[in-house]
């Protein structure tokens, strides 16, 4: 079904017939945000949607979690006083966060989780019908919540189902490779996207409005915990020329590889033995197999209290390194990455002379009142979570039988686009990034925060559209010279790429190693430049050669081909954060020049030497951007400060009344 057919004109001298289908607003990407948007959308009277995605059971939030995966919200639970200035103020701690945007993700937030409760999302709550909560990292109250290891699943479930009861159209097995974004400066839209078909037929769709949604970047590393073949498509909007921001600032921490999954929470309070094989030694069982963290701590009692608190210290955070359950995953990289070994969780014996009544009062407390002091780890993480023992077991893996292995992963970008307070592009207008690849967050957020995140960035980008967008305003005839020469580009490099050397493949497994290698939670200048040079050569070549492929699999050469460019602004700025100094902080410790700063820990070699953080930074945004030349720059930007909340309700009315829009004019910090 489409409503136009245009004639591309192709460099071999034939052309192409594209069918084009025109709808107010395309939702690119179908997780927990975007569905979200949609059903938002909807509820608010903008009806003529279209939701294009690679699948309903594809991306993050259907396919990842954790032991418990959280939800963050506001508390709505007992005695706890908690308001949205309150929640805002702990998001905008975290540091290089906007502050209106931390406002709003606090004031929509118990709106968007009632929603999920509405919806039959089965958030637990006491026999009053309080929602009890817990505490989670960087969070000084327990507003966190879960359902389980599936919890974002069942948030897309229940979302899809409202989805198909307001008849809202969907299209799976699409791929969109780039972005319509006819104009120039600050005169720009959006105004639809192209998009491959089943792999084989090229579509495009116009539209006044397209809500961006999908996801974080996970084909950007080899060491990673997002789903695989959740690859994201940032490099699209990139392309486009679309404002980043903080893209320096990401999750890493340990997860299972065989099946990707965080090793966080129960699996680690659980207390397992931790130990290294050689390369070729298959399992913990093997002869060389050594408890390698063991010689760094002072007893073993130590060294378990550590591990324990690996479980709620999840990410690897590098104000946690000297003295702190960090060190963990430095030493857990050194023995893979560095040493070349591998590495297990083995559940079915005790770190070597661990008796549970040496544990610190915490862990002790901890599982005493969890009913989990047995004698194995297996025995105490079935105490703590039989869910966690279940899912594993579901994946064909049995934790009582055999060693988890085990490594350092990528898990989430805080980064993402640049959007304001009314979830539209900062510099792409009538584009709406929302969940995941909204680069909303700043250093550190709370855990589960990114859920709700993506929840209100939904309710906040409806409300902005219906109120600013809901008319038709869209310039056919420059969508259609836009789409025309975007779509003749994209063939011509898909003509290309028959032609070259290197498979896509190839290519997608060099940007990947690159990133895990420089631009992880172990990065140096030395390190970045050296990588920036290598990328900037790498996407040279695939843009003017292009990657070879098949017929089935042009899609993924396209997608390797906007992976490569997102790389290379993601070392750019990472690159630009570590020479102007902003130092260790978040996730990434940044390795100090020779001679100079603190080294972390005996076991780790001279090499390891912690560069602090400058604070200063805190208080700024890391803004990065492409030119239509292919140049990248970056800058540090002063963080806005989250607005007052002391607005008089008589004067708030009367503005409601006149009809103002709920972002305003969405510029207006
Ligand atoms: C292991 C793990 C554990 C996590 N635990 C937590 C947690 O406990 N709490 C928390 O808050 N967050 C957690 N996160 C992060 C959180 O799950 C994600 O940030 C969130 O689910 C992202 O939702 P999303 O809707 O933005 O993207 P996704 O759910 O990834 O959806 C993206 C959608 O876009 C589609 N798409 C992508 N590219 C294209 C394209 N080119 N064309 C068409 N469609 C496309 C995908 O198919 C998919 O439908 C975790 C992440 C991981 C990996």
């Amino acid at each position: 079904m489409h409503d136009q057919t245009v004639t591309i004109p192709l460099q071999d001298g034939h052309t192409l017939a594209l069918p084009v289908t025109w709808v107010h607003t395309l939702v690119i990407g179908s997780g927990a945000a975007g569905l979200n948007a949609a059903v938002q959308l909807h509820a608010l009277g903008v009806t003529d949607l279209l939701i294009l995605t690679e699948g309903l059971d594809r991306g993050t939030s259907y396919n990842a979690g954790s032991d418990k995966q959280t939800y963050y919200k506001l508390s709505l639970y007992g005695g706890e006083a908690d308001s949205p200035r309150a929640l805002a103020e702990t998001l905008y701690a975290g540091g290089s966060m906007h502050g209106d945007l931390a406002l709003v993700e606090a004031s929509y937030s118990a709106r968007a989780f009632t929603n999920l409760v509405a919806m039959g999302v089965p958030f637990p709550r006491d026999r009053f019908g309080g929602f009890v909560g817990y505490k989670t990292d960087h969070d000084p109250r327990q507003r966190a919540t879960s359902i389980g290891p599936w919890t974002s699943r069942e948030m897309c479930r229940a979302l899809t189902t409202q989805v198909r009861q307001r008849g809202i159209r969907v299209r799976e097995r699409a791929n969109v490779t780039a972005l319509l974004t006819p104009g120039e400066g600050a005169g720009r839209r959006c105004v639809g996207a192209l998009a491959l078909l089943d792999g084989t037929t090229w579509h495009a769709y116009l539209a006044e409005n397209v809500v961006y949604a999908t996801g974080g970047p996970g084909g950007l590393y080899r060491t990673s915990v997002y789903p695989e073949g959740h690859t994201g498509a940032i490099g699209v909007a990139l392309l486009a020329g679309a404002r980043a921001r903080n893209l320096s600032e990401s999750q890493f921490g340990l997860a299972s590889t065989a099946f990707r999954w965080n090793v966080s929470g129960s699996y680690m309070q659980a207390i397992p033995r931790i130990v290294s094989t050689a390369p070729d030694g298959a399992t913990a069982d093997a002869d060389d197999a050594r408890e390698f963290l063991r010689p760094c701590y002072a007893s073993v009692a130590e060294l378990a209290e550590q591990v324990f608190l690996k479980g709620y210290q999840w990410p690897f955070d590098t104000h946690k390194i000297v003295g702190g359950s960090s060190l963990i995953d430095l030493l857990v990289y050194q023995e893979t990455v560095l040493r070349g070994r591998r590495v297990y969780l083995d559940y079915r014996r005790n770190p070597d002379g661990l008796s549970l009544s040496d544990l610190g009062v915490e862990a002790r407390a901890y599982l005493e009142r969890s009913g989990a002091m047995q004698e194995t780890p297996f025995e105490r993480l079935q105490a703590l979570n039989p869910a966690a023992v279940a899912l594993y077991r579901a994946h064909g893996i049995d934790l009582a039988a055999a060693p988890l292995e085990v490594a350092v992963c990528a898990q989430h970008n805080n980064g993402g686009l640049a959007a304001d307070h009314a979830w539209e592009s900062e510099n792409l207008t009538h584009l709406f990034p929302v969940g995941e690849v909204n680069g909303s967050h700043g250093v550190y957020r709370p855990g589960g925060a990114a859920l709700n995140a993506g929840q209100v960035g939904g309710y906040r980008l409806a409300e902005s559209i219906a109120a600013r967008y809901a008319s038709r305003t869209l310039d056919r005839t420059k969508a259609v010279a836009a789409l025309t020469q975007t779509t003749a580009a994209m063939l011509d490099w898909g003509a290309r790429s028959q032609q070259t050397e290197r498979s896509w493949q190839t290519e997608r497994a060099e940007l990947q190693a690159r990133m895990t290698r420089a631009c992880a939670h172990v990065r140096s200048g030395q390190l970045l430049a050296h990588a920036l040079d290598e990328a900037r050569a790498q996407w040279q070549r695939v843009d003017t050669r292009g990657c070879r492929h098949t017929t089935d699999t042009l899609g993924d050469a396209l997608t390797t081909r906007q992976l490569c460019f997102a790389h290379l602004v993601y070392l750019e700025a990472a690159a630009y954060a570590v020479a102007g100094g902003v130092g260790s902080r978040g996730s990434a410790l940044v390795l100090a020049p020779a001679g100079s700063g603190t080294p972390i820990h005996p076991a780790l070699g001279d090499a390891f030497v912690l560069q602090p953080e400058d604070e200063r930074f805190r208080a700024q945004v890391l803004e990065t951007e492409a030119a239509a030349d292919g140049s990248i720059t970056s800058r540090w930007a002063p963080r806005r400060p989250v607005p007052p909340t002391d607005a008089w309700f008589e004067t708030t009315w009367a503005a409601w009344r006149a009809d103002k829009p709920p972002g305003g004019d969405g510029k207006d910090s």
